[in-house]
């Protein structure tokens, strides 16, 4: 019943604009940082997630990062990730808005993701500026507890973004922008407890658009939602596409 009235709001209240959490990918084994069990419960994040200790000690940051970005690179996209790349290439969804840095989304198949958070695309050296892929990342953490940059041999920083770090403002006006623009904001897999995404929400309602939220477990925003399934993604999400192919997506009522 409720799958068929999240395929309706998809279908009749484009643009549609998803935002991602932890959640989407929980079922490719990544853990959550901020659930009881999740990282930040083991690790401190002011020890080895905030930019004032990668500045103090590098190399201790990297051996919380070193076997997490080994973990995030050999876990697969799952049915979340793969019906949401779908509903994109369909016409259903215009992008995807995500706090997580796994690459998932991008791996799935998704074109337009906007990753607030950064991602472990890229590390740059804090000493010359160099940038560099994860596969370089990844060939000099081979040989070696942290990369150090092979110009300069400063410790390289993932380009995510840290405790005490600003967002890119190109990346969360671009969010903001996508969040006012949608006509329906369909989250998946967030509590809505962090910032930014938590304000994002709030930019679509405002402007007129409607909520939808896909989460185990209550969000922030339950009683501003037009839905709310209490499920898994990549079991819910996967209904949602086998509902919608052979439909098309309603055009926008108005310019928005
Ligand atoms: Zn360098």
């Amino acid at each position: 019943m409720s799958v068929t009235e999240l395929v309706d709001l998809i279908r009749d209240r484009q643009p549609c604009v998803v935002l991602t959490g932890a959640g989407v990918s929980t079922e490719s084994g990544i853990p959550d940082f901020r659930s009881p069990t999740g990282l930040w419960a083991r690790f401190d994040p002011l020890e080895y997630g905030s930019l004032d200790a990668f500045r103090r000690d590098p190399v201790k940051v990297w051996s919380f990062y070193k076997p997490r970005v080994a973990m995030l690179t050999e876990a697969e996209p799952n049915p979340a990730h793969l019906a949401l790349a779908e509903l994109e290439r369909l016409g259903f969804v215009k992008a995807v808005v995500t706090q997580n840095i796994d690459l998932l989304h991008e791996r799935a198949g998704s074109r337009e993701v906007v990753e607030v958070h950064g991602s472990i695309r890229t590390s740059s050296c804090p000493g010359c500026g160099e940038r560099y892929p994860l596969a370089r990342v990844l060939e000099l953490l081979a040989v070696a507890d942290a990369p150090a940059c092979p110009s300069c041999g400063a410790i390289l920083k993932p380009d995510v973004v840290f405790f005490g770090e600003l967002l890119a403002p190109a990346v969360i006006d671009r969010a903001y922008e996508l969040a006012r623009g949608a006509g329906l904001l369909l989250v998946v897999g967030s509590a809505l407890e962090v910032y930014p995404v938590a304000a994002l929400p709030l930019e679509t309602i405002g402007a007129g658009g409607e909520l939808a939220i896909v989460n185990r477990g209550p969000t922030g925003f339950d009683d501003r939602a037009s839905l709310r399934i209490d499920g898994a993604a990549g079991e819910v999400l996967p209904q949602v596409v086998a509902e919608l192919r052979g439909q098309e997506p309603e055009q926008p009522q108005d310019a928005r």
